[in-house]
């Protein structure tokens, strides 16, 4: 297997690990209509690892930009403890 095969399969399996849904918005989405976002941006040194790495929708990923990922989804969709509660667990 090609690093590129290793790498579609790796972001096909985190799409699909959160059910194809954005984790900010908590919409459900083609798995193509999907983005990965950092949690924390890269220029904020986040690591493109998977613990890092969560399916966004365009809309969210834009939005979010460099923005820390709890006062996006604050500001944006207000307190939401289940979504903020799986965002922690997965990058704990
Ligand atoms: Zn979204």
């Amino acid at each position: 297997m090609n690093s590129q095969m290793s790498k579609k399969l790796w972001r096909k399996a985190l799409k699909e690990h959160f059910d194809c849904t954005c984790v900010y918005c908590g919409e459900s989405f083609e798995l193509s209509n999907l983005t990965l976002d950092h949690v924390i941006p890269r220029s904020a040194g986040g690591e493109t690892i998977a613990s890092n790495i969560v399916p966004a929708c365009q809309k969210c990923n834009q939005k979010k930009a460099s923005k820390p990922y709890l006062e996006f989804m604050r500001t944006t969709f207000g307190v939401n403890r289940l979504r903020e509660y799986v965002l922690a667990k997965h990058t704990q």
